[in-house]
């Protein structure tokens, strides 16, 4: 019990199951010493129960959703992304899948937006979506001129005597550039 108040010690890629101070509150009357801890505690834990030592949360439609840690996510998001049933939707519908699918943990929606970013599948389908959006894009608005030429070659508007004016000085003058 005193290794749990104290400071945890860095574990790599361990972190501590969030449920643990849940169920140690619901399940045990157990809170952290620190005052404010405490009252945040108590204030999270109004929307979880402990059910036969497992933690749940309520929804706002009371439902009650089973609440994962650990490996467990990664597990629930790739099935439920691309899975047998799974269909690459985006983070935010990945995110609304799972809890369907009665799951919940803190991070959820964050990790499902990460986990879609990182799918490889969705990335190419990203990239591939980009690009024609961007030819469609090239299609239909005009080129713009560089704008070195510009200054190299008369303008559009120039009318046609500064034009024959401007050749003459050219041709006199070869080294004078047309641009003002
Ligand atoms: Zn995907």
């Amino acid at each position: 019990m005193d290794i749990d108040e104290a400071e945890p010690p860095s574990q790599d890629d361990q972190p501590t199951d969030w449920r643990k101070e849940h169920i140690n509150y619901l399940a045990e009357g157990l809170l952290p010493t620190e005052k404010w801890d405490a009252r945040r505690l108590k204030r999270r834990s109004a929307h979880y129960v402990v059910m036969d030592g497992e933690l749940h949360r309520w929804t706002a439609t009371k439902v009650l959703l089973k609440c994962i840690s650990g490996e467990e996510p990664r597990l629930v998001m790739a099935e439920t992304h691309e899975g047998a049933a799974g269909n690459h939707s985006g983070g935010r519908a990945l995110g609304l899948k799972v809890k369907n699918l009665g799951f919940y943990w803190p991070t959820m929606n964050a990790d499902c937006e990460t986990y879609v970013r990182k799918c490889d599948k969705c990335q190419a389908r990203h990239i591939f979506r980009r690009s024609s959006t961007e030819s469609l894009e090239l299609q239909t608005s005009p080129p713009l001129p560089p704008l070195v030429e510009t200054k190299a070659v008369p303008s559009k508007c120039t009318t046609k005597d500064t034009f024959t004016r401007s050749l003459q000085t050219a041709k006199e003058r070869p080294t004078v550039t047309f641009s003002l």
